[in-house]
């Protein structure tokens, strides 16, 4: 079988005959004498495109043997015109040789080996085993992007057995059959069975846009070519976007969302003084313990140390249940109750059996949520019995 995809990457309409036609559950698997089409192989996914017209969904290799699969079945003998469908091909050899040369650049001058390469319709990894950051990456994705910008050849051969042996390449272990070399003079060398571009300009662009330690080394994140390109107009509308927001330009928006974070956090804090200090006025116009034991505050918004420290106060001051309620009716409410004398326990298993609450703690102290009304809650507390104490007290 005649692979043209060796030939020359860049031939995508082709004649040929068919050699093999095998039905396989729903699909046909068809063999022809020549094909310009790629099987899944070396990390790249298969191609797809037509036989006379007809879908080839996937393309697979056993035994040195193409098979294209289909829906329909060909005739054994008969002649038909292949189509590559280019746009999916090119996407895959931008990607790809933009990896050798990452992959290249890294063994050359950091001595790493690629320990894995993931080549898939949304994203491209590339796993080393030695740990670098995205500073030094920063440097490699610059000497990438000139070897691109060089526009140098990308050699493909099958060296005799004596050569190979002789020859220093990445990805070098011994394999039955012929090893096809790829090579980028002066940058990589490496045994790769995947077509690629003719010459490195056609890959437009390297963009290392991750890195992270993956074990006991890093994975990569590459983007090539068109890739590339649609990533950055991504980019692009985000920021002009944030920068209409922020009225900022671009390249400043990183400091105003700062400057937003900042004056968010200072709000938040006056928020929770006067949440404290409204807390504190409640507190102070409860009725005398002797009138109301049990004090049960509503709040919304209050500071959760306040809260804390309000319920502590409280406990020290009142014998029975003393508790707030942070929230409203929609988004449902936080609890802390706590007594000096009472096993409060008793009253979260009384509120997880009227609402679903969640939450526990200790007999001295319970917190936990619960998604029901203001006027459930008073309602419920105030017919929960005490038994020495009698009705619960309710602030409103
Ligand atoms: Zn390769």
């Amino acid at each position: 079988m005649e692979k043209l995809f060796y030939e020359d990457t860049h031939i995508l309409d082709f004649e040929a005959v068919v050699t093999d036609c095998q039905a396989v559950n729903d699909s046909f698997l068809i063999v022809l004498n020549r094909t310009a089409f790629f099987p899944e192989e070396g990390g790249q996914p298969a191609d797809t495109g037509t036989l006379n017209g007809l879908a080839v969904r996937d393309v697979s290799i056993r035994k040195d043997i193409i098979y294209h699969h289909m829906d329909t079945p060909l005739e054994v003998g008969c002649k038909v015109t292949g189509h590559v469908d280019w746009d999916r091909r090119f996407d895959f050899m931008q990607q790809h040789s933009g990896e050798h040369i990452i992959s290249g650049l890294l063994h050359k001058h950091y001595g790493f080996t690629n320990v894995g390469f993931h080549l898939g319709l949304a994203e491209v990894t590339l796993d080393f085993d030695g740990n670098i950051g995205m500073d030094a990456l920063r440097e490699i994705e610059a000497e990438a992007n000139n070897i691109v910008w060089q526009n140098l050849s990308v050699k493909a051969y099958f060296p005799d057995r004596d050569s190979l042996q002789a020859m220093e390449y990445r990805s070098k272990i011994e394999i039955e059959g012929a090893v096809r070399i790829v090579e980028i003079p002066d940058v990589d060398v490496c045994a790769c069975c995947a077509p690629h571009v003719k010459k490195t300009g056609e890959i437009g662009l390297i963009k290392i846009t991750g890195v992270q330690s993956h074990r006991g080394g890093v994975r990569i994140n590459i983007l090539c070519g068109q890739r590339a390109l649609k990533d950055y107009s991504i980019k692009q509308d985000s920021v002009n976007a944030l920068s209409a927001l922020l009225s900022a330009k671009p390249e400043l928006v990183v400091e105003a969302v700062k400057k937003l974070q900042e004056d968010g956090l200072k709000q938040k804090e006056t928020l929770n003084t006067l949440a404290g200090q409204l807390l504190q006025l409640q507190v102070a116009s409860l009725p005398e313990p002797s009138v109301c034991p049990n004090p049960i505050l509503f709040v919304e918004l209050s500071n959760p140390i306040a809260i804390r420290n309000t319920v502590n106060e409280l406990t020290g001051k009142y014998p029975g249940y003393c508790g707030i309620f942070n929230g409203n009716d929609a988004s449902g409410y936080s609890f802390i109750i706590g007594s000096s004398t009472e096993d409060c326990r008793t009253l979260a298993s009384r509120l997880r059996e009227a609402f679903g609450a969640k939450g526990g703690g200790t007999p001295p102290m319970i917190q936990g949520n619960v998604q029901t009304t203001k006027e459930k809650l008073i309602a419920f507390l105030s017919n929960q019995h005490h038994p020495s104490n009698g009705w619960f007290a309710l602030r409103l």
